[in-house]
């Protein structure tokens, strides 16, 4: 029998495949060598088809904040494959996580279960344009809030301009609902809503921009971002994919004492499984069918494996209070890194947000905007980024991803890998 190797079935998966993959970055673009194939994981380690093991600060890019198979969740979840795994019809598996986080987080005051981030975002834009009879959404440059077609766009040319496209099969017609300024830039703000405020539905932000790099925003930026949202008549949706249940139980909401009319979650509310969830105020979830006129539906929505895998993990991590541990970890982790490159690597650099991080070119300044990232970011993180895999330790493979620790994460990986960072430097 030939060998399994990562390198044979990367080239089988291209012939069936577009690159190879089922969503790009899994591919390695750009990091001169063929993706790892796994084949199994536990903890905070997967393992290779040919067998050899990892520190994973991927975690299948969030979800997993308990680490991998987590015995609880895996209880959890096959007690409910021995009980049922879909209905497509009423149950009580979806009511028991909807009132668990409609009792813990007080604007959700109604939620809808969908199977992913994006989908999320989609029905929500949707609910929030139907609730205002407005047509122009708001995003800001850098954030990434799945591949819904309106919002897969760039900054136009102009301050405040409407946008194009950033992917090829996106309309003109719809690329030009949406309205994109940078982040950081209180002008921005103020001039696109002294100019459009009474046009847009929804502005919709990533809190914790956390998808071209980890661009950790200004409060007092957020604030004037909803006063005037609040002002002229618009509404607020935080998409909290990744930070939702990642950052603090409440999210970023949560820590920055700021109650959005919409939330989006996905990632760690469905504990590893495809789960994501749209949620506000009453009045504006009303407007769902069958309630309201706002039609959205799913065959799989709030499948009742996931809703168990997630209602597990939230319940563990509250138990533990794994947000202020994890927030703790993440602290050393970084810390311990910053001495690393302090001596042996000074022109990078690490920020850190409770247990994400991201490893960057050196700027004198936080880095808050797409346009202060340094020169150079994805030379610096492909040696890096090779170096590490090669000892055992698998960083996101892309330049732009963020890091995330688990519960899983124990301080012995994490003493492995600075010193990984360290030796590939010294
Ligand atoms: N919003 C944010 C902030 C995300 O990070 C992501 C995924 N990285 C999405 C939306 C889309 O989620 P999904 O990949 O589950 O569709």
């Amino acid at each position: 029998m030939t060998k399994l190797t990562s390198e044979a079935l990367f080239e089988r998966s291209k012939l069936v495949s577009p690159g190879g993959v089922h969503s790009p970055v899994r591919s390695f673009k750009g990091l001169g060598r063929p993706p790892v194939f796994f084949k199994k994981a536990h903890g905070s380690r997967l393992v290779s088809v040919e067998g050899k093991e990892y520190i994973d600060f991927c975690m299948s890019f969030g979800p997993l904040i308990l680490g991998h198979r987590d015995p609880e969740v895996q209880e959890a979840v096959l007690e409910m494959i021995h009980t049922a795994w879909s209905f497509g019809a009423c149950e009580m598996y979806s009511l028991e996580l909807a009132e668990w986080i409609t009792n813990e987080i007080s604007f959700v005051e109604k939620l809808r279960f969908v199977s992913s981030g994006t989908e999320a975002v989609m029905s929500a834009l949707r609910v929030a344009r139907a609730a205002t009879g407005r047509q122009k959404v708001l995003k800001f440059d850098g954030c990434y809030h799945g591949h819904v077609d309106s919002l897969l766009v760039k900054s136009g040319s102009g301050l405040a301009g409407e946008a194009s496209s950033s992917s090829a099969g996106v309309s003109e017609n719809v690329a030009s609902e949406t309205l994109v300024i940078p982040l950081d830039d209180d002008q921005a703000l103020e001039t696109v809503f002294a100019e459009r405020g009474h046009e847009i539905a929804v502005v919709v932000i990533e809190p914790l921009p956390a998808n071209y790099g980890l661009l950790i925003q200004r409060k007092d930026f957020l604030q004037k971002m909803v006063g005037l949202a609040r002002k002229h008549g618009a509404l607020v949706m935080f998409d909290e994919v990744i930070s939702g249940f990642r950052v603090a139980l409440g999210g970023m909401a949560e820590l920055l004492s700021i109650k959005p009319d919409l939330v989006c979650y996905g990632k760690v509310i469905g504990g590893g499984f495809p789960v994501g969830c749209y949620g506000g105020k009453k009045e504006i979830m009303d407007l769902v069918a069958p309630l309201g006129p706002v039609y959205q539906a799913g065959t799989l929505s709030a499948n009742p494996v996931g809703m168990r895998a997630g209602l597990r993990t939230l319940q563990k991590m509250k138990r533990l209070d794994g947000w202020k541990q994890l927030r703790c970890t993440g602290e050393i982790f970084s810390h311990e890194l910053t001495k690393v490159f302090e001596k042996y690597k000074p022109t990078l650099s690490v920020s850190h947000f409770g247990s994400l991080f991201w490893i960057h070119n050196k700027r004198a300044q936080t880095i808050r905007r797409v346009d202060q990232i340094p020169e150079g970011q994805g030379e610096a993180f492909r040696s890096l980024f090779l170096a590490c895999l090669e000892q055992g330790v698998y960083l996101a493979p892309n330049a732009y991803e963020v890091g995330f620790l688990s519960m899983a994460h124990s301080a012995a990986d994490l003493e492995k890998t600075v010193d990984v960072v360290r030796r590939h430097f010294s």
